[in-house]
């Protein structure tokens, strides 16, 4: 039983020959895809503040250090990221701040919000007038609070991890696994197209990598919504010091990924967490975003040493690079996207424009 699903009311049956099927996958098991594909975004990282504080993470900021954007500097920031040929204004979080950030909350509330999620809603309606498509991951969500923000967000996210209760996770406030499962359960059921994933040395073994990685295509089964699952590697940073996964270590999980995922769920890695060049043979078909950073790289003449470096992986692996859009095309219809997703897609603007010569790329993959 995964740990806290009772709680959320969040069963997943974890079939035992799976679990030995996944055990024994290994890279041989798997082809090579005949594409890379990757999203260009700007990130938004509304606010630092979170209710847990799981040891590995340097995201989040304790209470009177976590900071929340302001509608400017979202603004300011969505701007700069549709300049530069963005799509995504991807909205990081910290996991809904709880009532310790008494600072936090006032600031809302000088806003005039009374919940980060209302806020959010307020900052994506921000990035689709500043022509970018939201996908937002603020951590575990309640059905109320992902229906306040889901027709405004393109596709949304929270990474499971683990299915495992790890000591990462530990201490006063630890996230529950069958809460993950539960915001991953949500989403299906308000049909929104949803990114996953698994983070690897945690503290989880074998098994529970597969039993994650089982429990993700459970949730898919049930509502065919999970457009991609993310295998990331923990990295040594001031809070973590438990290492990091070996190559075969990562080899061997994202193989386990690529065969226990249905074949129209991506496999993706994050080439800076990740060594992506020595895991194309493992079944990725995605390296996730790449971001403008600093103001040289706003010049759209130039690329940006991220999309270089994303490049430089597919040619090594010998196929051909595509950029998406955060919302994958198979999802880009009415039982899908939400009219206002759709409306902006459709738009006779700018940024329509964007997003329809990206959907149109898609189908000529050679032509990046
Ligand atoms: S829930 Fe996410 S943001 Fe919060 S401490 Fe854990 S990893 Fe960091």
């Amino acid at each position: 039983m995964i740990p806290g699903a009772d709680e959320y009311d969040v069963a997943v049956a974890i079939d035992e020959a799976e679990v030995e099927r996944l055990l024994d996958a290994s890279p041989d098991d798997v082809a090579a895809a005949d594409e890379l594909s990757f999203s260009r975004n700007v990130f938004v990282p509304l606010t630092t503040a979170c209710r847990y504080t799981c040891t590995y993470c340097t995201y989040y900021d304790p209470p009177g250090q976590a900071e929340l954007m302001t509608p400017d500097e979202v603004r300011e920031t969505c701007r700069r990221g549709a300049d530069a040929g963005c799509t995504e204004a991807l909205f990081t979080f910290g996991d809904d701040p709880d009532d310790r950030y008494d600072g936090i909350y006032e600031q809302l509330a000088d806003l005039g919000h009374d919940s980060i999620h209302s806020y959010l809603r307020e900052a994506c309606e921000i990035a689709l007038a500043e022509g970018l498509l939201p996908h937002a991951n603020p951590g575990d969500q309640t059905r109320e609070q992902m229906a306040e923000v889901a027709d405004v967000n393109a596709s949304m996210g929270v990474m499971l991890e683990t299915t495992a209760d790890v000591r990462a996770h530990g201490g006063p406030r630890a996230k529950s696994p069958g809460q993950r499962l539960n915001t991953l359960d949500v989403a299906g059921e308000l049909g929104v197209p949803f990114t996953t994933g698994i983070l690897v040395g945690v503290g989880e073994d074998w098994r529970d990598r597969a039993e994650s990685v089982l429990a993700i295509r459970a949730m898919h089964e049930r509502h065919g919504h999970v457009q991609e699952v993310i295998v990331q590697p923990v990295v040594e940073n001031e809070r973590w010091d438990g290492g990091s996964p070996d190559l075969e270590t990562m080899r061997r999980v994202t193989a386990m990924a690529r065969v226990g995922l249905p074949s129209e769920v991506s496999v993706q890695v994050p080439p800076n967490l990740a060594p992506a060049r020595d895991l194309t043979d493992c079944g990725i078909d995605d390296l996730g975003g790449v971001s403008p950073v600093t103001v040289d790289h706003i010049n759209p003449e130039y690329e940006w040493p991220a999309l270089q470096e994303l490049r430089a992986v597919a040619d090594s692996a010998g196929v051909p690079l595509r950029e998406r859009l955060p919302v994958y095309e198979r999802y880009v219809d009415e039982e899908w996207c939400s009219d206002r997703i759709r409306a902006a897609i459709d738009a006779d603007d700018a940024a329509g424009e964007r997003y329809r010569a990206v959907l149109e790329r898609g189908e000529n993959p050679v032509q990046p």
